[in-house]
């Protein structure tokens, strides 16, 4: 039995119901909602993610941290219990037993395979010289 994250508030998601929030306690610590109309929604994006952070109805004490694609907003650390250690980003860090409902890190291949691009299309620019 996988241990379940606890919700940690409410939020409107963008067909206007009422999602739950939750968050992974994966590197990145992303949040991810639930709600009737949309389903389960873990987009990892910046957007998505500071729209979260930035809307969401946090249960009131309720520990918070803020993804590592958000930007913190100050009035909210005042209001909340929101901290900042959100880049315990530690590739050694052992594999916890907390899965979110067939999560690939897709955020991570999102990263990497552009920078590699880059990198490629670089190398090959600096060879025509
Ligand atoms: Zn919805």
């Amino acid at each position: 039995m996988k241990e379940q994250n606890p919700i940690l508030g409410h939020w409107t998601c963008p067909q206007g119901g009422k999602a739950e929030v939750y968050q992974t306690k994966k590197a990145g610590r992303h949040f991810y909602t639930r709600c009737a109309c949309c389903g389960l929604m873990q987009g990892t994006g910046a957007a998505l993610q500071q729209s979260i952070f930035d809307n969401a109805e946090f249960i009131a004490g309720i520990s918070v941290v803020a993804p590592s694609n958000v930007v913190m907003d100050r009035s909210r650390v005042v209001e909340g219990e929101i901290a900042k250690p959100a880049l315990d980003f530690d590739p050694s860090e052992p594999v916890q037993g907390e899965e979110v409902e067939a999560a690939p890190e897709k955020s991570k291949f999102n990263y990497l395979v552009p920078l590699g691009a880059f990198l490629a299309a670089g190398a090959a620019a600096l060879w025509m010289h």
